[in-house]
């Protein structure tokens, strides 16, 4: 098997440089060819002595997931369906905005966490993706995008649960922020959470970037049931996490993201609730308008009930935005996608909506 270069970060590039009998900076300049000039052609690697080259093409390569599916919506958002194995697609996310661009990148084939909202919940888990499939997205994007930099930020809030998957994720981060590779300020990368405290705390000691926590819920009792994880880490204890990661993150304070649910969620009460929980870690809010998708039995929040519920938080001095809604027409919104990958698992729902509507 070649070792695909797309997969390893600094050190593991200069340990495989190191294998071949070749000096750590020729490692470095092959970073750049590869992420900066997205070369995958060793022969055209230039400035490489021809025996390295030769040495590279015979024992690796740079082999990025294939696109299956490019559909761009009237708003210029464009996603990609990737196909990372025979039986496995993930989606990647372009989200073109005047000042930035930002590519939604996926972790997981699936996700093992089941939040009742969540249309990659539903299809069940298949497997971690590796370094070299997360950056590949990364890589791809940038290529068919073309222009000199055209992805400036990323968000971890594609597919799958990126805290269940920190031995992959972590050197494809340290890629993402590496000045011989992508170069992207800490602040520009955001790592998103159901909530994995374990998680939370080896990201903050190993490769703190800015955090995003999926809360979902002013309560235990409801986020029990919208994001299940919450039975293992509650809420009290994933704000502790929360102010313990803000010690060594990059920006002062956490985004939490909260999915809007019309009848679940949404209430005058429950922001209320929440603005209390706001007053206990450095935070802002971002307002999530539920993305439906089929066989789902919940709806998004209307407009008006949205506004109004933003606006209780913001009287308790809590920030808020609320998230644009985006290339709905092709299903590319963050968090709603896979939507053409078969549901493999069927798992029987549990949890019905009337349930939870109050
Ligand atoms: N597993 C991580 C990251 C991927 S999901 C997490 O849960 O945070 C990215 C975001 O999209 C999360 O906030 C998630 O709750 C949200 N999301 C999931 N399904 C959604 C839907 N149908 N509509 C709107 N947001 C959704
Ligand atoms: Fe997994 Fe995140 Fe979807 Fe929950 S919201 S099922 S953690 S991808």
């Amino acid at each position: 098997m070649k070792t695909n270069l797309l997969g390893l970060d600094a050190a593991g590039l200069a340990a495989y440089f190191q294998t071949l009998g070749e000096k750590p900076f020729r490692a470095r300049q092959v970073l750049q060819w590869v992420h900066q000039r997205r070369e995958s052609d060793f022969a055209r690697m230039s400035e490489l002595a021809k025996d390295l080259r030769a040495k590279l093409a015979q024992g690796a390569v740079v082999a990025a997931p294939q696109v299956v599916g490019d559909h761009v919506a009237e708003d210029g958002t464009r996603k990609w369906l990737l196909k990372v194995d025979g039986a496995n697609a993930v989606d990647a996310v372009f989200i073109p905005e005047t000042s930035r661009g930002t590519l939604c990148v996926s972790s997981q084939a699936g996700c093992t966490l089941d939040c009742a909202f969540c249309s990659t919940g539903k299809q069940g888990f298949s497997r971690n993706l590796t370094t070299a499939e997360i950056v590949g997205q990364l890589w791809l994007a940038n290529r068919l995008l073309g222009g000199e930099r055209p992805v400036t930020n990323v968000v971890l809030m594609g597919m799958g649960e990126p805290l269940l998957n920190l031995d992959n994720v972590i050197p494809a981060l340290r890629l993402m922020l590496d000045d011989n590779a992508y170069g992207l300020s800490r602040r520009r990368v955001t790592v998103s959470t159901s909530g994995v405290i374990p998680g939370i705390d080896r990201l903050r000691d190993e490769c703190p970037v800015a955090l995003a926590v999926s809360l979902h819920a002013p309560n235990d009792a409801l986020r029990d049931r919208l994001v299940p994880v919450n039975r293992k880490y509650p809420i009290r204890e994933l704000l502790a996490a929360c102010r313990r990661y803000l010690e060594k993150a990059p920006r002062d304070f956490i985004t939490f993201e909260y999915v809007m649910l019309e009848g679940v969620n949404d209430s005058d009460e429950q922001a209320r609730g929440l603005a209390a929980l706001a007053g206990r870690v450095s935070c802002k809010f971002n307002l999530i308008p539920f993305n439906p998708f089929p066989a789902t039995e919940f709806r998004r929040s209307p407009p008006e009930r949205i506004r109004r519920f933003a606006e209780i938080l913001q009287r308790a001095d809590v920030t808020v935005t609320t998230r644009k809604t985006r290339g709905d027409a092709i299903d590319a919104a963050c968090g709603q996608l896979a939507g053409e990958v078969a549901d493999r698992t069927r798992r029987a729902r549990t949890l019905r909506v009337a349930e939870l509507r109050s």
